[in-house]
């Protein structure tokens, strides 16, 4: 499969004249290859969302609606196609691509379809002084759109939908390690009317296509979905050039469980906040905490259910844990697993790579669960992005805040708990920025979206993202 730029409405091979290999992680083998985008690429995508902006940017919010309406639409007639491409080239299991990225791809464009036609900007009278204030929000021009490859369309239209709802111009890159879906959107934006230049997606790798996203002297807003690390690169070299930006980074998620909480509930869902697609996840809940007088008998039944989930080809529908996304990515897991060993804590279960049968060289790891001595260690502290998951005692509320407090992220946190008191007062001072009471990714595309210290600046979703790609212009006038 040869994948193209989609530039101005059409499918082009990258100026660049580079390719690289596309690889599905459930076998190993290179299945295509993708454009390596230079900034001759990046600056043609550019140029036909700059051109497209005069034009877009003046189209009602009605008619853009309803074209993100029916790129939603189309996403869902497409389901299958688009649900078994992101299998293939995640590698994360079928049923997880049907029931959850796909889907929720195509609501990204219905929620910010039907937003655009409710946003909302102020106005102050002060008719003593006669006087009005009030503000515009405007379209930025061109944006850029940085996904990456974990929940590759999910996250790519969470981003590119709130911005040409608001009448921008994208420039956006998708990993390189997960392109294809992407590339099938380019076709059913065509498909939906979408004019040429709205959406321009470039593909390549984040040093080169990304880099030269970030370094462009127009493209003035960033909306960054990646690593923690690639984060402060892009804020390194987009600060000085003033460009908006919005940053979701890394996590390393507590999962606090009080012995009071409902059982059952509380370890069928941290099962799937532990190892849902491979725990690739970036609210994954990777720090188990769990209430001393419960710890045994979790422990028991939590490694017990771990081990009864199916690892297989993604392909197959039975399959829970499928493969992880890249060979790199697999080694890094691995390496972690020394760490684990050579820091003396206790592997409970996994810990291996996983050879499916005639797939030997596809990337399986098993679903691991690590008995912590403390929480100041490399495997609580950095984040592994993959099935591996510690579990420790705590003894007192105080000590659990703490520990999960104790960390450099703070995207989510989940507490399980039936006292009313422990929760609000665990709502108030866990440091993040979406909290879990009793359930896990329960997720209203309305609420404010993002993370604090290392995790993140500023907030996506709802009227937050319809707010990040509009600039203000406050407007006052004496009458
Ligand atoms: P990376 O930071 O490696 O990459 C993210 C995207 O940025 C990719 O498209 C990548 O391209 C690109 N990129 C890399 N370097 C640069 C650069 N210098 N300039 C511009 N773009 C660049 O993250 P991963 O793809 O490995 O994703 C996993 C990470 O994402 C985890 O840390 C996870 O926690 C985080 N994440 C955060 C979420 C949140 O909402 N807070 C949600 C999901 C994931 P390429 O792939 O080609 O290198």
């Amino acid at each position: 499969m040869e994948i193209r730029n989609y530039i101005n409405g059409a499918f082009t091979p990258p100026q660049s004249k580079l390719w690289i290999d596309n690889y599905n992680p459930s076998n190993g083998v290179i299945y295509g290859k993708i454009p390596n985008s230079n900034q001759s690429d990046v600056e043609a995508a550019y140029q036909a969302a700059a051109q497209s902006f005069k034009t877009w940017s003046k189209t009602s919010a009605e008619k853009r609606s309803k074209i993100l309406l029916k790129i939603s639409d189309l996403i869902e007639k497409h389901s299958s196609l688009f649900a078994e491409a992101e299998s293939k080239d995640n590698g994360k299991p079928i049923t997880l691509a049907k029931t959850v990225d796909i889907p929720r791809a195509a609501s990204n464009f219905r929620f910010f379809g039907n937003a655009i036609t409710q946003f909302y900007s102020e106005s102050h009278s002060n008719t003593s002084a006669q006087v009005i204030n009030y503000t515009l929000r405007q379209p930025i021009g061109v944006v850029g759109c940085i996904s990456p490859w974990n929940l590759p369309l999910y996250l790519f239209t969470w981003k590119i939908a709130p911005a040409i709802a608001a009448g921008n111009c994208v420039v956006a890159k998708p990993s390189e390690v997960t392109p294809v879906t992407a590339y099938l959107l380019g076709d059913i934006c065509n498909k939906a009317g979408l004019p040429p230049g709205v959406l321009n997606i470039v593909h390549g790798l984040g040093s080169t296509t990304g880099q030269a996203i970030v370094t462009h002297p127009n493209i003035k807003a960033i909306s960054f979905t990646g690593g923690t690390a690639t984060g402060a690169s892009i804020a390194k070299t987009a600060a000085p050039m003033f460009k908006k930006l919005s940053l979701e980074l890394g996590g390393k998620n507590p999962n606090i469980i009080f012995a009071d909480c409902d059982y059952q509930t509380m370890i069928n869902t941290t099962v799937k906040s532990s190892f849902a697609n491979q725990g690739q996840i970036c609210l994954c809940g990777s720090r188990i905490f769990v209430e001393r007088s419960i710890y045994n008998k979790f422990k028991t039944d939590f490694i017990a259910k771990v081990k009864a989930l199916k690892i297989g080809l993604p392909s197959d529908k039975t399959s829970n844990i499928g493969a992880v996304v890249s060979k790199t990515h697999l080694i890094k897991i691995q390496d972690y697993i020394i760490i684990a060993k050579a820091e003396k804590h206790t592997i409970l279960l996994g810990g291996n790579k996983v050879n499916v049968k005639n797939n030997e060289d596809g990337y399986y790891f098993e679903p691991t669960i690590i008995e912590v001595n403390s929480n100041d260690c490399r495997i609580n502290q950095e984040e592994i992005f993959g099935p591996v998951v510690s579990i420790m005692p705590f003894d007192t509320d105080e000590e659990a805040l703490n520990m999960a407090n104790d960390v450099k992220y703070g995207l989510s946190a989940t507490v399980w708990t039936n006292n009313l008191k422990r929760s609000m007062y665990f709502s108030e001072h866990l440091q993040a920025g979406i909290i879990w009471i009793n359930t896990w990714m329960t997720r209203d595309l309305r609420t404010p979206f993002g993370g604090v210290k290392a995790s993140g600046v500023g907030r996506e979703g709802g009227f937050e993202a319809l707010r990040f790609f509009t600039e203000q212009k406050n407007i006052c006038i004496k009458y």
